[in-house]
């Protein structure tokens, strides 16, 4: 299995928080924490999400 990597700026944010994950739906998972506890957002929009798993790529 190929691990993915993410950036949290690749979606916009001006943040530096970057992960690898075993996949994108792991990638979603922790962007949907992120964003809660960095970035005072209550969930992680659809719209969001959808940028997130399509920006996360291999390593
Ligand atoms: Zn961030």
């Amino acid at each position: 299995m190929t691990e993915v990597t993410f950036a949290c700026q690749w979606v916009g944010f001006e943040c530096e928080w970057a992960l690898r994950a075993p996949d994108a739906q792991e990638v979603v998972r922790r962007m949907r924490d992120h964003v809660r506890c960095a970035h005072g957002l209550t969930d992680l929009p659809a719209d969001l999400e959808a940028r997130t798993a399509a920006a996360a790529r291999p390593v």
